[in-house]
């Protein structure tokens, strides 16, 4: 989508500090960071919401948490803990309208 602002990262179009990369997602560093590790990883394909994935292409949310187990790894996280999550629409808190999971760690998170 033209206007979608993950699309453009995903595109090159802006900037972003790219931590991971395949030919289905990209991971950057959030640029707001709630903890020491936050990461965003992002399909390449714009799905407004988790809503709008279909059925048959649910594949990408595994491949999403791939990405996850390599990166909590990559950043020393894997063993001392990190949340994964994703906001859905106005109620969930999304902000950005392009299906991201949040890889948040490096302190201690309130349950
Ligand atoms: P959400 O509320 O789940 O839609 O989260 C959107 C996230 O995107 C927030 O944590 C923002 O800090 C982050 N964000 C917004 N713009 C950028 C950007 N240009 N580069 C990296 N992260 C961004
Ligand atoms: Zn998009």
């Amino acid at each position: 989508m033209s206007d979608c602002l993950f699309c453009k990262i995903v595109a090159g179009e802006i900037p972003a500090d790219i931590v991971y990369e395949n030919d289905q997602l990209i991971a950057f560093k959030d640029i707001n960071p709630k903890a020491p590790v936050h990461l965003l990883i992002v399909p390449r394909k714009h799905y407004p919401t988790l809503n709008d994935i279909p059925d048959e292409e649910m594949d990408i949310i595994a491949e999403i948490h791939k990405a996850v187990k390599v990166l909590a790894k990559k950043f020393g996280v894997a063993e001392s803990g990190y949340r994964t999550l994703v906001n859905t629409n106005k109620e969930g808190g999304q902000v950005i309208y392009h299906v991201h999971y949040h890889l948040i760690g490096g302190r201690q998170l309130r349950a």
